[in-house]
């Protein structure tokens, strides 16, 4: 059973930015995972030890983020988005509610980097919309000499093993800096 439920802020700030993912901003438009991994962090949160049961999705999400990203993107705060910390936004539930995939269009709309997270092969479902976001999306200021540079994208240095990662090389975007995507 999946609880629905409005919302009320759409992205978290985080007080610095993630050494490793280099994310500013993360997003949540579903509570808990279906996948119920043993050694998620999660559970060591108030969610408690089962991950899989009393899912919720966000349904208002990607208005929200509308809303958001509209203001940042006018007050130039751009910096990389993790559509995934608390939760996998390619759960099986997202082939019904597709609010991942809507926040997605409204992260490529307003030219917002992302690093995405996922075990799921749902991913691949949104592709074409990452490969727009790797080819528009506006780094950080303090983050442009580092990424923006000769030499292989980030995607193909982490799992080059993955079907999903397989999939990504042979679209073959030079921008895939812009759209990090981690298996
Ligand atoms: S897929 Fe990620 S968020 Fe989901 S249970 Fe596993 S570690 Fe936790």
């Amino acid at each position: 059973m999946v609880r629905e439920i409005f919302a009320k802020t759409s992205l978290n700030k985080h007080k610095r930015r993630d050494e490793w993912f280099l994310d500013d901003y993360s997003l949540n438009p579903y509570q808990l995972c279906e996948f119920n991994c043993v050694y998620c962090y999660i559970r060591e949160s108030k969610y408690g030890s089962s991950m899989s049961s009393g899912l919720v999705v966000k349904v208002n999400m990607p208005t929200l983020l509308e809303r958001e990203l509209r203001r940042k993107a006018r007050r130039k705060e751009f910096g990389f988005i993790a559509p995934s910390s608390a939760t996998k936004p390619w759960m099986y539930i997202e082939e019904k509610y597709r609010v991942a995939r809507r926040c997605l269009e409204v992260i490529a709309r307003y030219r917002f980097p992302v690093h995405c997270l996922t075990k799921s092969p749902l991913i691949l479902r949104d592709l074409n919309l990452l490969m727009d976001i790797g080819k528009s999306a506006v780094l950080p200021p303090d983050l442009r000499d580092k990424l923006n540079h000769e030499g292989p994208s980030d995607v193909l240095a982490l799992n080059p093993k993955h079907q999903c990662c397989q999939d990504l090389r042979a679209k073959g975007s030079e921008s895939q800096r812009k759209a990090r995507c981690t298996w």
